[in-house]
């Protein structure tokens, strides 16, 4: 069974105000995409990797994974104006015969190995998807324009989910296909009906949006 990863980088990172796009942003001595490119292709469930980049940004992404020895990189796509288009650009990447297709946001550098068989293992059982996610801790609020809270929206049964997420190959090129948009892999399986089955993900694997997730992050690899 060969599994495909799609490292999607595209994003600009606005909110974390630096100059470069968010992949590109320091971790370190090194760009923040060379944490989780590392970490893919050192997977023992990983066959190869597919790299989306920030248009314009693909020759500095495929020196960072040449200068990191990546091997198991197969190709590095500039990605589109929304995530959903950045996966689209590099499904289209992904081998006729891969069979298992992982997708996992840049900006959450602190992969694990355990969290990849994780979401991995249990598509055996027939899962259309396997998510990371977290129970939320917090009381829940819609807030309206004005600040005003609308309403309480009972917490329990709610989840916050991460990546890596896993899909048989095929069921993700019909998601994708579909042409929707969604801000998850999973919402697009969703979308189609699919099954998507939720694990437990881990609180390092947090999305870097602002400086402050940057340091968090920077900490914990230290
Ligand atoms: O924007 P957000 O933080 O939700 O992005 C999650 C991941 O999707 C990031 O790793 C980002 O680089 C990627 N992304 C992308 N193409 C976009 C928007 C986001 O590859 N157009």
């Amino acid at each position: 069974m060969s599994v495909w990863a799609i490292l999607v980088a595209a994003g600009r990172g606005e909110r974390l105000g630096t100059d470069q796009p968010k992949a590109f942003a320091k971790l370190g001595e090194l760009p923040l995409l060379a944490e989780p490119l590392r970490r893919l292709d050192e997977s023992e469930w990983v066959d190869a990797v597919v790299l989306v980049a920030p248009p314009g940004w693909e020759e500095p992404a495929i020196l960072l994974a040449e200068e990191l020895g990546c091997a198991k990189v197969r190709s590095c796509v500039p990605g589109g104006a929304t995530r959903a288009e950045s996966v689209r650009a590099g499904l289209a990447e992904v081998d006729d015969a891969a069979a298992v297709v992982l997708v996992h946001d840049a900006a959450r550098p602190l992969l694990s190995d355990e969290v990849v068989e994780r979401v991995i293992a249990p598509l055996a059982e027939g899962w259309d998807g396997v998510v990371p996610g977290l129970p939320l801790p917090d009381t829940v609020k819609r807030v309206g324009v004005d600040g005003g809270i609308v309403e309480t929206i009972d917490r329990d049964g709610l989840w916050v989910v991460q990546t890596p997420q896993a899909f048989p190959a095929d069921t993700l090129r019909r998601a994708v296909a579909g042409g929707g948009e969604a801000t998850d892999c999973a919402g697009l399986v969703e979308a189609q009906g699919g099954r998507v089955k939720v694990v437990p993900g881990d609180p390092r694997l947090l999305k870097v949006t602002t400086a402050g997730d940057l340091a968090r992050v920077a900490g914990w690899l230290t």
